[in-house]
């Protein structure tokens, strides 16, 4: 099963702050996670571009949100948008306070937001931070907008056992009651089925019979 091919990614805009937003033009994906949950390396192999998304060298110091545009071969548009890490970037009250005004202002006012990506370690599961996320983006909208999809990725897969790996994602996605994208980075596991989802959410969705459809 093969998505269609990307023609071109690129990194266009960093926003330290909801005034620096750029323009709201494409579809957004928003990809958010704890610091060091394997999100740049998930971002990076949607694009196929190792090392175009960067992971801050020091945990939750990154305050910007990262865009990255993406075209595909069969006429696609969209942007990617990375969010800062959170975790150990939620430690203090004035660090749950930076990430909380940036991320939660563009979660819940971008209306060209279209799903949110919650990276997970497929060997820990959801932990606290990543629930207040899932909750953040059920909250109302402060624009008016199409509903936001949570997507939610499992990463880190091989580093579980084979024999391991499918019930590790059954037990993900019976105790958060939904769907969970198993991924590899290094073996480019999810990948497609994640494009598809990134692209049925974001309304650009491959056209019937084409090559992302098999
Ligand atoms: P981020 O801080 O969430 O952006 O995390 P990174 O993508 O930088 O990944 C953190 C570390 O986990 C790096 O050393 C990656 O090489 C490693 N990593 C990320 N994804 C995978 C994966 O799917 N499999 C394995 N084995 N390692 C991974």
């Amino acid at each position: 099963m093969k998505h269609s091919r990307i023609l071109h990614a690129e990194f266009t805009a960093a926003a330290e702050s909801l005034d620096h937003l750029p323009p709201p033009v494409s579809a957004e994906i928003a990809f958010a996670g704890r610091s060091n949950v394997g999100k740049s390396s998930v971002m990076n192999t949607l694009l196929e571009r190792r090392g175009l998304v960067h992971t801050s060298a020091t945990p939750g110091r990154t305050r910007k949100l990262g865009f990255f545009s993406v075209e595909t071969d069969d006429g696609a548009r969209l942007l990617l948008v990375d969010l800062p890490g959170y975790g150990y970037a939620r430690r203090s009250k004035t660090e749950r306070r930076a990430w909380g005004d940036l991320a939660e202002g563009y979660l819940l006012g971008r209306p060209v937001l279209r799903a949110v990506v919650l990276v997970l370690d497929v060997r820990r599961g959801a932990e606290s931070d990543d629930l207040d996320l899932l909750e953040l983006i059920s909250d109302r909208p402060r624009v008016s907008r199409p509903p936001v999809a949570a997507i939610l990725v499992a990463t880190k897969l091989d580093k579980l056992g084979r024999a391991a790996q499918k019930p590790a994602l059954e037990r993900l996605s019976r105790a958060l009651k939904r769907p969970v994208i198993g991924f590899s980075a290094p073996h480019g596991v999810g990948k497609d089925e994640l494009w598809r989802k990134l692209r049925k959410a974001a309304g650009v969705e491959a056209p019937p019979g084409s090559p992302a459809e098999r």
